[in-house]
């Protein structure tokens, strides 16, 4: 009996670095994520900012085509000059020009504001460009890292695992199903072990009589709470 519990006891020790493995593979692709944040929020705004950017120059050419138009809409009224019989004719033909004229000086002075913010916001876009490369420099040598943390986990759960065949036919199949049903339950935990009365899985006392029984180590004894095997532990 008491080679039974050790075996189960170098099972459950095995099963217990198996999980932790396992659980941390199994967490990796959460963490990548979480680390991902400001990558993705630095794209986003990257891309905001380029938006921002193609509009402002999609609106100061729309404003360099109406400026054109208007320049040739003057050419063309000067051209016209001959043709103009009256003074009165003539004091109209002028002041539609110099609207024209006005109407240039504004539309310039709307090109000059549109490329000066333009300038701002291209200096931005290059900053954010820098965070984006930095952020993706980051992530990649965080999940680098993660990779090769994994790539020796798998090879060690390769070892652990072949360990685990080794015990687990070694130990009587009726303990065996139940260490699994236990382990299943037990959220990983089948084994465990029992100190001043007190079962370490549950931290609940047991009958004085029952840890009597354990220390004996005759007979395999299970917690009255939680089920789980125990073994008697010396350490205080
Ligand atoms: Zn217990």
């Amino acid at each position: 009996m008491k080679d039974l519990i050790k075996r189960l006891v170098t099972l459950q020790q095995v099963d217990t670095r198996i999980l932790e493995k396992r659980a941390f593979i199994d967490r990796v692709p959460g963490r990548i994520n979480e680390v991902d944040e400001p990558l993705k929020a630095a794209r986003a705004e990257l891309e905001l900012v380029r938006q921002r950017n193609d509009a402002s120059a999609k609106k100061k050419k729309e404003k360099e085509r109406l400026l054109e138009d208007i320049n040739d809409k003057i050419k063309k009224a000067k051209g016209r000059i001959s043709d103009l019989k009256t003074n009165k004719e003539y004091q109209a033909h002028l002041k539609e020009i110099e609207a024209s004229e006005r109407e240039i000086r504004s539309i310039e002075d709307q090109i000059l504001a549109i490329m000066e913010e333009m300038e701002k916001s291209l200096q931005n876009q290059k900053q954010i460009e820098g965070r984006v490369k930095s952020e993706e420099d980051k992530l990649n040598a965080f999940r680098r890292g993660l990779e090769e943390e994994v790539a020796q986990y798998e090879k060690e759960l390769e070892g652990l695992k072949a360990e685990r065949g080794g015990l687990a036919a070694s130990v009587d199949r009726d303990a065996y199903n139940a260490y699994m049903a236990l382990l299943a339950t037990g959220s990983g935990l089948a084994v465990t072990s029992a100190r001043n009365e007190i079962c370490t899985g549950c931290n609940m006392n047991m009958p004085p009589q029952l840890f009597v029984e354990l220390r004996k180590g005759e007979e395999l004894i299970q917690c009255p709470q939680c089920r789980r095997i125990l073994y008697y532990s010396e350490e205080q």
